[in-house]
Order: C-alpha cells, then sequence, then structure tokens
C-alpha cells in the first residue's frame, strides 16, 4: 500500500518510456528495488514509491491525485486533457520540466500513391487513430469535417487493409511508415516525455521540497547528459583560434604544462559535442591530446 507521506510517482510499466524513465530516476539517485509483477515499488533511500502503469493512465492518476508525479509523453496528456474537457470532467496539472527523451510527433499520413495537395484532401476521409480528441481538435481548428476510426495498435496497417484513406499516429524515425507504404504529410503535434504534477494545493510541505530536490536533479541529468568535459593541449599562440573553434564551450580554463612553454593545458564543458570534424580543426592548429568525456553529474 501506498504511504500518503511518501512521494508517489507513476510511470510507464512496459513500453517506450519505461526504461527512460527508471534510467532517470536512478540517475537522480533514487534507488529502487523494482520487481517485474509489481505494481509498487520503494526506494530504500528516499521517501518515494513508484507506481508502474500503462502510460495512458498516468495523467488521469496525476490529476485525480493518485501520485503526486508522473512521467508520461504530452501526447498522451493533451489527449487525456481534450478528453476530460469534452466530459466537463477535472483537469487540473502542471508540466514541471520537459525531458530528454520519448521525443516523438503525431501527424498525418497518406499512402504513397496517393498524391497530396494540401490539408484539403482530408476532407470527408477516414482517419483511423489511438488519438481521437487531439485529431478532432485540429481538424476542428482547420473546419474540415473528417470520419475517424480508433485503433490502439497497428494503426498504420489501417489504409493497406481499407479500414481508413489515411493514418494518425506518432513517429520518431519515419521507418514503419516506410515499411508501410506511407507518406507523412500533417505534424498535429510535437511531444516528448515530461514530468507533471497536480495543481498547486500541496498540504504536505516535506513533499514540496522533495519534489524541487528531485527537478534540480533532473535538470543537472539532462544537461550533463547534452554535455562533454573537454580536454586538450593547445598551442599557446592559437588560443583564441583554439576556442572561437569551440563553439558551445564555456570560456576554458588554462594551465600550464610542466616542461612545456610553447603549449597550455585547457579545461572545458561544452554544451555540445565535439565533432570528428572539429577535432581535425583543432588538430591542424597544434592542438594535441583531444579528451571529450561525458559528464555524470551537473550542478549549477
Ligand atoms: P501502454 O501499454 O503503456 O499503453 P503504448 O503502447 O500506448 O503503451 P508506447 O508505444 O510504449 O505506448 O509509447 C509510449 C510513449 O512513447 C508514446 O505515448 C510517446 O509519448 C512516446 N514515443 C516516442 N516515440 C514514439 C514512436 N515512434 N511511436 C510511438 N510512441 C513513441
Ligand atoms: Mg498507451
Amino acid at each position: 500500500m501506498f504511504n500518503k507521506n511518501r512521494l508517489r510517482i507513476a510511470m510507464q510499466n512496459k513500453g517506450r518510456l519505461s526504461q527512460d524513465s527508471i534510467q532517470l530516476l536512478i540517475q537522480c539517485g533514487i534507488k529502487i528495488n523494482l520487481k517485474k509483477q509489481q505494481l509498487i515499488s520503494f526506494s530504500e533511500n528516499m521517501p518515494i514509491d513508484v507506481m508502474r502503469v500503462r502510460d495512458d493512465d498516468i495523467p488521469g492518476l496525476v490529476m485525480d491525485k493518485v501520485v503526486d508525479l508522473g512521467i508520461v509523453g504530452e501526447n498522451v496528456l493533451q489527449e487525456e486533457k481534450l478528453k476530460r474537457q469534452s466530459r466537463l470532467e477535472k483537469c487540473f496539472y502542471t508540466i514541471l520540466q520537459h525531458l530528454d527523451f520519448g521525443i516523438c510527433r503525431l501527424s498525418l499520413s497518406i499512402p504513397y500513391r496517393h498524391k497530396y495537395i494540401g490539408i484539403q484532401s482530408f476532407k470527408n476521409s477516414c482517419i483511423a487513430t489511438s488519438y481521437p480528441f487531439l485529431l478532432r481538435k485540429y481538424f476542428n481548428d482547420q473546419g474540415i469535417n473528417f470520419k475517424f476510426f480508433i485503433l490502439n495498435g497497428s494503426v498504420e496497417v489501417a489504409p493497406g487493409v481499407g479500414l481508413s484513406n489515411a493514418i494518425c499516429d506518432l513517429i520518431s524515425t519515419g521507418a514503419t511508415l516506410e515499411e508501410n507504404r506511407l507518406q507523412e504529410v500533417e505534424v498535429i503535434h510535437s511531444s516528448r516525455a515530461c514530468l507533471i504534477s497536480q495543481f498547486g494545493g500541496y498540504v504536505n510541505n516535506e513533499k514540496i521540497i522533495l519534489i524541487n530536490k528531485l527537478i534540480t536533479r533532473i535538470k543537472g541529468v539532462i544537461k550533463a547528459r547534452g554535455s562533454k568535459y573537454i580536454m586538450l593541449h593547445a598551442p599557446s599562440s592559437k588560443l583564441e583560434e583554439v576556442i572561437t573553434l569551440l563553439q558551445g564551450a564555456e570560456r576554458p580554463t588554462i594551465s600550464k604544462l610542466a616542461g612545456d612553454t610553447n603549449k597550455v593545458a585547457m579545461h572545458m564543458v561544452s554544451s555540445e559535442t565535439l565533432f570528428w570534424e572539429t577535432m581535425e580543426k583543432l588538430k591542424a592548429l597544434g592542438a594535441s591530446s583531444i579528451l571529450v568525456l561525458p559528464i555524470e553529474k551537473m550542478m549549477e
């Protein structure tokens, strides 16, 4: 059973977001003993409980205050919001933090063999989707009539078997579309995973402190994942040219090299990775011992 004094987080049980969600908590220093068949897992080192469920249930669990936080795709969140609004049900939540995984888009796609002549092509057509509310909002805003067909999986096969003229589905690389000879023609929603909470109303101050601590750690993890630590030896005479090549890097720390007055050691954090091309240019300037290291944690 959940203890209401502990912070409750809902995340996807099995699916595209589950590994990244759990990895994020681990990188934030939360130790959780996850058991496969267990709905609720307890952290050993922090007052945090994790509930692993289907992603569609996460926004509702947060909005209904069953859990304090949820990690879910914005697509699922928006769909639940539109569904609740259409039923005049309560729908309070806050996006606390956008995350760096689950990046995808909800798009309209049609068979290759059909020529696309703009959004009017969809007039009175039948579209298969798992996201009827997002789809309906998109076409209502454009004033276009259409019909939809709900499929909760394998949406991409619908046009091929004659169930629909088009599909509205999530895409990340586009490989599944290609396999099914479909072309993406309109993006209706861009999505990534996010951390959501109930809308305000925290009575338990300790939970707010813990949530803020967690957000700071999550920000640090995301920043560290997108950053690199760069070390190199650069000719003292070419310092400015070397610095100009390192776009995205903070001003470097420069220190002397024992026994070599022509070169200095440079250390810096960069928000971009160092591409081979840049490393080759650095080498051409006379730089040596160029190292690019991953950063595990960061706090600003
Ligand atoms: P569940 O059984 O939990 O309901 P699901 O089948 O609905 O799972 P998944 O396919 O695991 O969901 O996708 C979960 C989320 O991952 C999506 O809602 C979306 O936010 C994100 N995602 C990222 N890339 C893609 C993609 N290419 N296709 C589908 N979802 C993606
Ligand atoms: Mg789902």
